[in-house]
C-alpha cells in the first residue's frame, strides 16, 4: 500500500504526466570583494532585467550593449541575481516552491554550481547574520508545518553528508566513511545520522558545525576543501487519509547541494596525491555533467552509477523531482574564464527535461566508459 502511494506521488512530481518539465536554472553574481578591488580587479559581468547576463571584459554600458550581439557572451536564465540580491531574494525565487512541494510528498533538489570563491557556500549555508538557502528553507518549512498541524503529524529529519575523494562521510557525526546501499527507497548511505529536528533555532548551529566537519585542504589549515561536495537532505514524513479512509504515510525529500569547485572538473594530472583528489572530484562532477547530458538528450540510460555523488542524487536529478540549479559567479575579470565556463554549463542545464522513467531498469545497466570519454572530449572542446 505504501509503495503504491509513493509510486503515485513520485509519478506526479513536477506536476506533469511524464511529458517532462524543464529544470530551473538561476545565476547569482556575488559582490566584488575588497581584496579584489584593491588588487585592481574590474567587474566583467552585468546583470540586466533580472534575467540577462552579459559577460564582458569591457565594463562600460555601451560596451556591454554592443556585446549583446556577440555569441557566448550573453545568456538568459529563469532569473539572474545581481550582487545586490539578498539571501531572502534568492531563497524565495529559487527554493520556496520546492519546500511547498516537499510538504505535498514530492522530492526536490537545489544545486549550487561554480568555481571556488564564487559564492556557493554563502548561498547555501550563509552566515549567522545572513543565513542561506539551507537555513531559510528549514525555517520556512517549520513555519508552514505550524500553519498546517499542531499535533506532531509532520516529522522532520535532517542528514548532512559529504562526498570527498569518492568517499561519503556523515557531517553530523564524523567517523568512518559510509557505505552506499540500495534498498527499497533507492540508494542510501548506511548508518547516516537522521537528526530529528523540532525547531529552526537549533538548525543553524547544527549546519555550521557540520560545515566545519567538511574535509579541509591538506596544505591549508582550516580551509574547507574546494573538492568537497556537501549535501543536506531534509525529509518530511506525515500521515494522510487516502480515498478509502485508510491512514497512509507520505514522504517528501528536499536535497540542498553545495557542490565542489567546478574549476578542477576537467583539469587532471595523475602524478601527485593532490591531483588524484582533483581527478576524483573530476569524477563526481564529470559524472554529474554526464547525467545532465544524458537527461538533456532524453537518453533512456542515465549513468548514475559512475560516481558516489550521482548515486546519492539519483532520485534528485531525473524522474519525479523538481530540480533547481544555481550557478554562482564572481564579478572579477580575473575569473573571466571560470565565469564563462560556469555560464556555458548553466546554459546547457536549461535543456534538461525531467521525465518519469523506470529507475530499477536503469540500475541494471552497465556503466559506459566510452560515453564518459566522449563527453570529456566534448566538454574540453567546449571549454577551450
Ligand atoms: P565557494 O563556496 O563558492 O567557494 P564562498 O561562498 O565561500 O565561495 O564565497 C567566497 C567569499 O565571498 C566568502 O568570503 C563569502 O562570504 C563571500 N560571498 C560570497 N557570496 C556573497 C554574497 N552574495 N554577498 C556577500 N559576500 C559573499
Ligand atoms: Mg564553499
Amino acid at each position: 500500500e505504501l509503495d503504491t502511494i509513493s509510486e503515485k506521488v513520485s509519478k506526479g512530481g513536477n506536476g506533469d504526466d511524464g511529458g517532462g518539465s524543464r529544470i530551473l536554472v538561476f545565476v547569482r553574481l556575488r559582490p566584488i570583494s575588497r581584496k579584489e578591488r584593491e588588487g585592481g580587479a574590474r567587474c566583467c559581468v552585468k546583470i540586466v532585467d533580472g534575467r540577462d547576463v552579459y559577460l564582458t571584459e569591457f565594463a562600460t554600458e555601451t560596451d556591454y550593449l554592443r556585446l549583446k550581439r556577440l555569441r557566448g557572451r550573453h545568456f538568459t536564465f529563469d532569473a539572474s541575481f545581481p550582487d545586490t540580491a539578498t539571501q531572502h531574494d534568492v531563497y524565495s525565487t529559487t527554493t520556496a516552491e520546492l519546500v511547498e512541494a516537499v510538504l505535498q510528498g514530492r522530492n526536490g533538489s537545489v544545486f549550487c554550481y561554480g568555481a571556488t570563491g564564487a559564492g556557493k557556500t554563502y548561498t547555501m549555508l550563509g552566515t549567522i547574520e545572513n543565513p542561506g538557502v539551507m537555513v531559510l528553507a528549514i525555517k520556512d518549512l517549520f513555519s508552514k508545518i505550524r500553519q498546517r498541524s499542531f499535533d506532531g503529524n509532520h516529522v522532520v529529519h535532517l542528514s548532512y553528508l559529504e562526498v570527498y575523494n569518492e568517499t561519503v562521510r556523515d557531517l553530523l557525526s564524523p567517523g568512518r566513511p559510509l557505505v552506499l546501499r540500495e534498498d527499497k527507497q533507492g540508494i542510501v548511505a548506511a548508518g547516516l545520522t537522521q537528526y530529528r529536528a523540532y525547531s529552526t533555532d537549533e538548525v543553524m548551529a547544527l549546519l555550521q558545525q557540520g560545515n566545519l566537519n567538511r574535509t579541509t585542504e591538506p596544505t591549508r589549515c582550516n580551509e574547507t576543501s574546494s573538492r568537497s561536495h556537501a549535501i543536506l537532505q531534509v525529509v518530511v514524513e506525515y500521515r494522510v487519509k487516502d480515498s478509502s479512509n485508510n491512514i497512509v504515510n507520505r514522504v517528501g525529500k528536499l536535497s540542498l547541494i553545495d557542490l565542489a569547485g567546478s574549476e578542477r572538473a576537467l583539469a587532471t594530472d595523475q602524478r601527485t596525491q593532490r591531483s588524484l583528489e582533483g581527478a576524483n572530484i573530476n569524477k563526481s562532477l564529470l559524472a554529474l555533467s554526464s547525467c545532465i547530458n544524458a537527461l538533456v538528450e532524453g537518453k533512456k540510460h542515465i549513468p548514475y552509477r559512475n560516481s558516489k555523488l550521482t548515486q546519492l542524487l539519483k532520485d534528485s536529478l531525473g524522474g519525479a523531482c523538481n530540480t533547481v540549479m544555481i550557478a554562482n559567479i564572481s564579478p572579477s575579470n580575473l575569473s573571466f574564464g571560470e565565469t564563462q565556463n560556469t555560464l556555458h554549463w548553466a546554459d546547457r542545464a536549461k535543456e534538461i527535461r525531467t521525465k518519469a522513467y523506470d529507475a530499477h531498469e536503469e540500475m541494471q545497466m552497465p556503466d559506459s566508459e566510452t560515453d564518459q570519454a566522449k563527453l570529456l572530449l566534448e566538454l574540453q572542446k567546449e571549454n577551450r
